[in-house]
């Protein structure tokens, strides 16, 4: 499958990895918008939002749990942002569904 963010989990594109378990991945983002900027992924290939299913509910919860750990480590506990692009029109870019994490500076709303 021609995917960037499985080339990573398979380890065929280097990443800042921050975590990895038998489900998700984290790892920096390559263009960081924030001084903290990491995405949470689930290893398996999930194109977007819109195609999960009833058997993917304790995978998000988890992707979500891992995003929460992983800010309070590196020091967001006093606020963060996370998002999830879904689509062209919701802005995302890559197809294979991912939790942005941004912290350690003043979010705003609306994004844009
Ligand atoms: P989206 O726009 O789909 O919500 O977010 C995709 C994110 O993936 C962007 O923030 C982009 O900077 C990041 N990204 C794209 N290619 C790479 C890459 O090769 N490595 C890493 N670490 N991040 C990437």
């Amino acid at each position: 499958m021609d995917c960037l963010f499985c080339k990573i989990v398979a380890g065929e594109i280097p990443a800042r990895k921050l975590y990895e378990d038998d489900q998700v991945f984290a790892f920096h983002d390559v263009n960081p918008q924030a001084p903290v900027h990491f995405l949470v992924i689930p290893k398996k290939h999930i194109r977007t939002l819109t195609d999960l299913d009833e058997g993917d509910k304790p995978l998000l919860g988890h992707i979500v749990h891992t995003a929460q750990r992983l800010a309070s480590e590196l020091g967001c506990d006093e606020g963060f942002r996370v998002a999830m692009n879904c689509n062209a029109l919701g802005g995302q870019t890559v197809f294979h569904i991912h939790m942005h994490v941004l912290g350690q500076r003043q979010m705003h709303w609306p994004p844009g």
